[in-house]
This record gives structure tokens, sequence and C-alpha cells, in this order.
């Protein structure tokens, strides 16, 4: 049977306007929830890229029976969900889309950040359940401006952190694996030492086996009664338990999360734990930022098509 030619095989839906474009620009084969997906893989052989997301994901499986795959252009900025292996045993390029999401990720670290110490998720709820007239006055929360902030992961998401600290008077410092010289902010090699340290520790590093678990029950044990642990990076990074456990001990004074392990399973004890201030995986979720995200893989794909050249790889960054 003669199979019509692919140029590009995509497997995760990027919204109707991009998807529309994407198939307007180029011949496309579509396999989002389709329960038949690796069986139409075959009908594939000549596509050079494949589409998909963070989310979505690129196993070994798949890459191995796309036999003219030269590119990978995924939607999201973490890749630890795609086999990065097996694309550079066979020389695949691969590209994410940082940068257009920074500024709206390190908004969204600030609102989890300000809710955890002022609490106005509560407050919120004092006033709409008619507590503010029946109890009275709302009790103390923890300042915010002025205080200490430390950031485990100083890239692209951490700096925008770390300006808007500069905002409200932080004292900012973080932890990398390597100094950054080109930054204002003072290192801290160790993180337990930048939890103990710090009043409020803002998570924007990598999620995968690397980061597994960092933030551990003693980094968070370091951070304190009055401490916030803030998390818009992966839910793998910290250990749920052992913070669940010092948030109930009164051992952390709180936490704002827009990721947890296992998403999206919540755990049931959450629910009752006004502690935490929680978002659904929602730090690039606005409009404007979605769809710059959505058009940096169009720019992408098409950069690779016509020019042999992603807009913005991966690879080198990976060694
Ligand atoms: P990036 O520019 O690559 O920055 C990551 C930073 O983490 C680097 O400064 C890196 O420095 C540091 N790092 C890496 N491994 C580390 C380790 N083991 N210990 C300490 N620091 C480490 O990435 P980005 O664009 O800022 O994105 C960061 C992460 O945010 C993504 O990987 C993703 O998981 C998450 N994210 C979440 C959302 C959301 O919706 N909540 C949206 C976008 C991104 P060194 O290499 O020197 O260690």
């Amino acid at each position: 049977m003669n199979h019509p030619v692919y140029d590009v095989v995509q497997l995760a839906s990027l919204g109707k306007m991009f998807d529309d474009a994407l198939a307007t620009r180029f011949r496309v084969l579509p396999l989002w929830d389709d329960p038949h997906a690796m069986e139409h893989l075959a009908a594939a052989s000549a596509a050079k890229v494949v589409v998909t997301s963070v989310r979505r994901g690129l196993s070994r499986d798949i890459i191995s029976r796309l036999p003219a795959l030269r590119a990978v252009c995924s939607w999201g900025v973490g890749y630890e969900t795609l086999d990065v292996a097996a694309t550079q045993e066979r020389n695949i390029v691969v590209s994410n889309t940082p940068e257009v999401l920074d500024d709206c990720v390190a908004d969204l670290a600030w609102a989890l950040l300000l809710t955890a110490a002022r609490r106005t998720n509560i407050g919120d709820r004092y006033v709409k359940t008619g507590q503010w007239q029946t109890i009275g006055a709302f009790p103390l929360s923890t300042r915010v401006w002025g205080k200490r902030l430390g950031i485990l992961g100083m890239g692209r998401i951490g700096m925008a952190i770390a300006q808007r600290g500069k905002g409200f008077n932080m004292d900012v410092r973080y932890n990398n694996r390597r100094e950054r010289p080109d930054t204002p902010y003072t290192f801290e090699p160790v993180l337990q030492k930048l939890a103990e340290w710090a009043d409020f520790l803002v998570i924007a590093c990598p999620g995968g086996p690397q980061t597994h678990h960092i933030v551990n029950a003693a980094v968070i044990r370091a951070l304190g009664p009055k401490g916030i642990l803030v998390n818009i990076a992966r839910g793998s990074v910290v250990e749920q338990e052992a913070m669940v456990s010092a948030l109930q001990e009164g051992l952390l004074g709180g936490a704002g999360l827009d990721v947890l392990e296992n998403e999206p399973t919540v755990p049931a004890l959450f629910m009752h734990m006004d502690q935490i201030a929680l978002m659904p995986h929602v730090g690039s979720a606005t409009h404007e930022t979605r769809q710059d995200m959505s058009q940096l893989v169009l720019d992408n794909v098409e950069s690779f098509l016509t020019t042999g050249r992603l807009r913005t790889p991966i690879n080198e960054r990976l060694a």
C-alpha cells in the first residue's frame, strides 16, 4: 500500500490554532489520543520531525520506529519526559520552548509565595463564608518584603523570580551546581545552608533523576518553622512525605505548590491543610504565554525543515 509522505509526526495537540497552522504548512500525521498510534507510525517512515510536549514526552520505542527522524520539537521547557539519550545516539536534535514562559512562571511563584505568607486564600474564604462578621479580625500572617529569598536553580526562571525579589527589597541567594558570575546574587554551594539562611525557598531547577528529592527532610527542617517552601519546578524535587510531616509537626511554616509528585493525584491530607497553597501546574498557563510557546514550536519546525537548524536547540546544553 502507498502511504502519503509525511514531514511531521505530531504526538500532542497544541491547540486548534497551532494544529491547523502546522497542518497547513506541512504534511502532518496527527497521532494524539489515537489508541492505534504505534501502528500508524509505520506510515511515517519519511518523517523528519516529531512534535510533542513535555507532558506527552517521547519514548525510545517511538524514536526507533521513525528511521528518518532528525529533529524533535517539544512544547514546554522541561525535557525529563523525552528520551534524550536515545535522540543523542542518533544525532537527533531537540528543541524546547525556553524564555517565552520565564516571566509568567516567576509571577506564579510570587503569587504562591504571597499566598502562603499572607494567607490570601484563607482570607478570601474567611470573607466569603461570613467569618469576618461572625468571628472578627483575621489572624496575623508573615511579612514578605525585606526578607531572605533563597532560590534553588538560578536559571532563566530563577533569574526572573530573583528580579521580582529585588522589588520587594529582598536579599537573594541561590544554589546551582555551578556559580553564575553573571548575576549580582550570592552563590551558596550547599543547599541545606541556603535553606538555613532563607525565609523563603523557591524551587526553580529541572526535574528528573538528578534532582529527585534533593529538597529532603534535612533541607525542609533547615528552612524551619517560619520558613515557606515554594515549588514551581517539578514535584519530584521535593520529598513530599517529609514536607507534609514537617508542616503537620510545625517544623515548616508553609508551602506554595504549583507541582506535585504523581500529578494530578493530590494526597487527601492536603485538602485539610491550610498551610499548603496549591495550583494545578499552571506556571506558564496564560493565554499570551501559551500562544508564544506554540508559536515557538511552529518556528522550530519551520526553521528545521527549511534550514536544517532549530531556533532553540537544547542539545548543546546537555553535555
Ligand atoms: P534553566 O534555565 O535550565 O535553569 C535551571 C537551573 O537549575 C540552572 O541554573 C541550573 O544550574 C540549576 N540546576 C540544575 N540542576 C541542579 C541541581 N542538581 N542542583 C542545583 N541546581 C541545579 O531552566 P528554566 O528554563 O529556568 O526552567 C527550570 C525548570 O522549571 C524546568 O526544568 C521545569 O521543570 C520548570 N518549569 C515549570 C513550569 C510550571 O508550569 N510550573 C513551567 C516551566 C518550567 P547548574 O546547571 O549550574 O546546576
